[in-house]
């Protein structure tokens, strides 16, 4: 993994399914991760969290049959296709590094930065930018301890994820307090008919259009 430690100017949106994160500069040396060196180099796209109603389920992946409190999803695109869109249709096109997020007594502060800009986006298609000298990297939102890892090749249905992705799955969590975890939860949706949108009390599990058509995993235990 490159580059997770260095500064980035980011675009933190709030798109009505999930809080999306961007790296700001498309100039600018992303974040990649390569499984050996023989093997295709995946450019960082996006990262986004996923969340539930209940602290008890907000995960999508479980360890040992525990659902976590949320997920972060770091989603990556093979370099060799150009781009995510291109890449999420080949089987070797995305690679989803995925961090669970367990409920802990006090605030992890290493969240600040995020949790800051998530109180910035409630309305829904809003956006703000956090400066990267704001003291933040994404290597906050990793565990410290990376020793172990779950390796798969999956799907998933929930935008912006998509199918054929080899998951990369952090066995150990990093912490978040119940508070840190509401914000997420008064993130608005897409208002209907002038109708503000509803509270996005949770997306995990999410089944949403994509490209027209409703794309459905082939892990029945994702439905
Ligand atoms: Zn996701």
């Amino acid at each position: 993994m490159n580059n997770y430690d260095k500064a980035f100017n980011m675009i933190v949106q709030n798109n009505g399914l999930s809080v999306v994160m961007t790296i700001a500069d498309s100039s600018i040396i992303r974040p990649s991760l390569q499984f050996d060196s023989n093997s295709p180099r995946y450019i960082l796209d996006n990262v986004h969290i996923h969340w539930g109603k209940s602290n008890l389920f907000g995960s999508e992946h479980s360890v040992d049959n525990e659902f976590a409190a949320a997920e972060i999803h770091f989603a990556h695109y093979n370099q060799r296709y150009g781009s995510f869109s291109q890449a999420l249709t080949q089987p070797d096109g995305l690679v989803v590094i995925a961090v669970l997020m367990s409920i802990s007594s006090t605030p992890n502060p290493n969240l600040n930065w995020l949790i800051a800009a998530v109180q910035l986006i409630t309305e829904y298609n809003s956006a703000a930018t956090i400066a990267s000298h704001s003291d933040f990297y994404l290597a906050d939102l990793l565990p410290n301890d990376r020793s172990s890892v779950f390796r798969y090749l999956g799907s998933l249905t929930t935008p912006p994820c998509y199918e054929s992705v080899t998951w990369l799955v952090f066995e150990k969590p990093i912490p978040i307090n119940t508070a840190q975890l509401e914000q997420f939860r008064l993130l608005r949706q897409k208002s209907i008919n002038g109708i503000p949108g509803h509270p996005l009390l949770g997306n995990r599990r999410y089944i949403q259009p994509i490209n027209g058509r409703t794309v459905q995993t082939s892990d029945p235990s994702y439905h």
